[in-house]
């Protein structure tokens, strides 16, 4: 294919999985080359000027609570080569119609003290949470094992397993609160009904007090950017535009490390899978689509709360049950008319990704798989409700529904942004009950279709290559 040179691991995609795996083969000694199909590195975590020139857009992701609490990432040197991680005053915003709006900020307290009579309710849930983040994200970000820490581990289990509507409902004493916890459990891309759909909305809140939401100076890029040339000091090489159809086109290596999602292993490495496996592969549950639009702005989005300008996310629910509705509705294959839509407004905090005075928007809510519905109305009309005024500061917008996705990027396959639906029977054990290994010798998936599934922290990759490392070397 690029070389004729033989490795001993080489890695198929350049998200941030694929750069972990290759970091780990190279961080061990061992040659390692990735094959990406995009003209860049990244995967889900690049920018490019999708609207105007000098209007930087984060092309997938934007904010990275779970890449800034990476215990692989943060053992990676990522500073010297450029990464800064940008931290907003507030992790998240959720405003509501009268005007108001809930800021989840830094501390718990401050937080909890600025809502009133639910405040006693949001401590009791997320103080033990944030206190004990550190041994708790140990064992959520890992494939299933016995827990290091089983007795707070299970404690966590309890909650974390229940379906997030009926943990709102028990746990949280105001509508406001129950509404700020189905925007953080939406992030599941499950119906809130679900067993197991909790358990995103007490990580992603925890991690707003124990980690922030950060976002990257210079956009999601640099982050990429960082890994690749970490990688490229330790000896790893990375060829762009070469999209692999077949691992026969791959030079010759001892591990082969797969970025993609089970529908793709099928189609490069079909045939050296046994058919009960490939069977699994072809049973594996893809969730909801994601329709994202990206705006370049002549000015910041007039929020009706203005204290929203004080959190790079912005969540637009107005309450549980209309949250509820509108993730149940994609689920079923249904749109929303008054959709959940998660708002990222990074250049109010970094100046380098707009020219001065103006200012991008990234916003996207959840679609049935491979939808090709048009929302970007209801989208523009749900953001207008929390801020009236936003359409006249649209300057340019790039609309992408889950085919324009999954065209940027092969894994997001109906635009399921997260390798997979994250149902229980998916959560722990995937693809497979093999998680990263395959029954083709030497060959690994690597990608958030395995533990512990989407969400830029690479550590899908860190655990594949390890793996790996321990099979073959
Ligand atoms: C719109 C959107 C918003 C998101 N927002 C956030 C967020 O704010 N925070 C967060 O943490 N996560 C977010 N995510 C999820 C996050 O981007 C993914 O979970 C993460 O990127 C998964 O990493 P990965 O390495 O497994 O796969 P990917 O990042 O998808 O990378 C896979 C790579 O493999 C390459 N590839 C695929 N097939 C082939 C082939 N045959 N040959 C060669 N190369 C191939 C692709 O081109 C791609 O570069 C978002 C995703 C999307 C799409």
């Amino acid at each position: 294919m690029a070389t004729s040179r033989e490795y001993d691991a080489v890695v198929v995609g350049a998200g941030p999985n694929g750069l972990a795996a290759a970091i780990v083969m190279a961080e061990a000694g061992k040659s390692v080359a990735i094959f990406e199909a995009n003209e860049s590195a990244g995967g889900g975590v690049r920018s490019a000027e999708l609207t105007l020139p000098g209007f930087v857009h984060d092309v997938c992701s934007a904010v990275y609570p779970l890449g800034i609490g990476s215990p692989f990432f943060r053992s990676l040197p990522l500073a010297q080569y450029g990464l800064e991680w940008i931290q907003p005053p507030a992790a998240l915003a959720h405003p509501f119609e009268d005007g108001t709006a809930i800021l989840v900020e830094r501390q718990v307290e401050t937080t909890a003290s600025g809502l009133g009579a639910e405040s006693a309710s949001y401590r009791r849930v997320f103080a033990p949470l944030v206190a004990e983040w550190e041994n708790l994200s140990i064992d959520f970000l890992a494939p299933p094992r016995w827990p290091r820490h089983p007795v707070k581990f299970a404690r966590f289990g309890l909650s974390a397993i229940q379906p997030a509507w009926r943990f709102s409902e028990r746990r949280f004493s105001g509508d406001r609160t129950k509404a700020l916890f189905a925007g953080l459990a939406a992030h599941s891309m499950l119906p809130l009904e679900h067993w197991g759909s909790a358990a995103f909305g007490l990580v992603l809140g925890a991690a707003a007090h124990a980690l922030g939401w950060p976002i990257v100076r210079g956009g999601a890029q640099r982050l990429a950017d960082a890994l690749t040339a970490y990688l490229r000091s330790l000896g790893g090489e990375i060829f762009l535009q070469r999209r692999v159809q077949n691992l026969s086109e791959l030079p010759r290596s001892r591990a082969v490390l797969c970025d993609v999602t089970p529908r793709q292993l099928l189609g490069i490495a079909g045939a050296l899978l046994p058919s009960s496996y490939q069977d699994k592969l072809k049973n594996y549950h893809y969730g909801m689509g994601a329709f994202k639009i990206d705006w370049a702005l002549s000015a910041p989005v007039p929020w009706r709360a203005q204290e929203c300008s004080r959190a790079a996310t912005v969540h637009l629910g107005a309450s549980l049950p209309e949250i509820a509705r509108s993730e149940r509705m994609a689920w079923r294959g249904l749109h929303a008319n008054e959709p959940f839509v998660l708002v990222a407004q990074p250049s109010l905090f970094d100046a380098s990704r707009a020219p001065a005075g103006k200012h991008t928007l990234w916003a996207y809510c959840h679609v049935p798989n491979g939808s090709s519905f048009d929302m970007t109305e209801r989208i523009v009309s749900q953001i207008e409700r929390f801020a009236p005024g936003f359409r006249k500061t649209i300057l340019a917008p790039c609309v992408g529904g889950p085919a324009e996705l999954e065209r940027r990027n092969a894994n997001l396959v109906g635009g399921d942004i997260n390798g997979g639906a994250a149902t229980l029977g998916q959560l722990f054990f995937r693809p497979t009950r093999h998680l990263y290994s395959t029954p083709a010798p030497g060959l690994y998936l690597c990608s958030s279709s395995t533990p512990p599934g989407g969400g830029v922290h690479g550590m899908c990759g860190y655990f594949a290559s390890k793996r790996a490392l321990r099979d073959l070397f």
